[in-house]
């Protein structure tokens, strides 16, 4: 039996950036990591996964090599849309969020987290059914500091309570949609690091929290990849082709 559309689970996978702190030419999302691209991990993942459909959100000049290089080329078939994103990462979301109707939970991912696991998406998958919205992240180790302009540290929030976030971040389709439309109808100049905060600032709801991996990072700089490239050897999904 089909599933009705409120049911329907889709994944939105964001690939539309351009990070120039990783020093090259090619964006983090397409480097070679193991082999293969650090997007298809990504994409292996949400194949793999419950989910029903997947969105790629991609550079507008990357779309047709996406389709061709990593979509047809490792039979992706969950992904449904491969589409052009914005300028910024919540204008890619937001993109993303329309290619995805109709449909009744959606989980948003940095195509450049190639740690996600099976049980990561699981997890947030549970928790997004049972609370309407929910993010992976980890507790911090580190003490963290709040600092004024001059960098002189000024505060320091209990540690107990901050968590780093990561994505998946899932939530139920309405809810994320209602709050990226809250945040465009005005001008707010806030920066947009993550979803759940547009649902915390707009709709003013909390987001539940489930411990997910400190393998789990966004390769950004040179080093996240020496890093990922340990990580995934040692989980054994790893082509040792290059
Ligand atoms: O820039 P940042 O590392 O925070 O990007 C997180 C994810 O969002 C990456 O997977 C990147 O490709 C994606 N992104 C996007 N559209 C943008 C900016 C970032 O899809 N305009």
């Amino acid at each position: 039996m089909s599933k009705s559309a409120d049911q329907t689970v889709k994944a939105i996978v964001l690939a539309a950036g351009h990070g120039t702190r990783m020093g090259t030419e090619i964006p983090k999302q397409y480097l070679m990591l193991g082999g293969y691209e650090v997007l298809y991990y990504s994409l292996k993942a949400f194949e793999e996964s419950p989910v029903d459909e997947i969105v790629l959100v991609t550079g507008a000049d990357e779309v047709s090599w996406c389709r061709e290089q990593i979509v047809e080329k490792y039979g992706f078939s969950k992904v449904r849309k491969i589409i052009a994103g914005g300028k910024e990462r919540c204008d890619s979301v937001y993109r993303g969020l329309l290619a995805a109707a109709p449909c009744g939970y959606v989980l948003i991912h940095d195509g450049a987290r190639p740690l996600i696991s099976r049980e990561i998406i699981r997890d947030v998958l549970k928790g997004t059914t049972e609370f309407g919205n929910c993010t992976t992240g980890m507790p911090v180790k580190d003490t963290i500091k709040i600092a004024d302009r001059d960098d002189m540290a000024a505060d320091t929030p209990d540690r107990k309570s901050l968590w780093a976030i990561h994505t998946p971040q899932g939530f139920a389709y309405p809810l994320i949609l209602e709050a990226h439309e809250k945040f465009r109808e005005g001008d707010f100049q806030i920066p947009v690091t993550d979803d759940t905060m547009l649902v915390e600032i707009f709709l003013r709801q909390k987001t539940k929290l489930v411990k997910g991996s400190y393998e789990n990072i966004k390769v950004t700089t040179p080093e996240d990849m020496e890093l990922a490239r340990i990580f995934l050897k040692k989980r054994g999904s790893f082509a040792e082709r290059g």
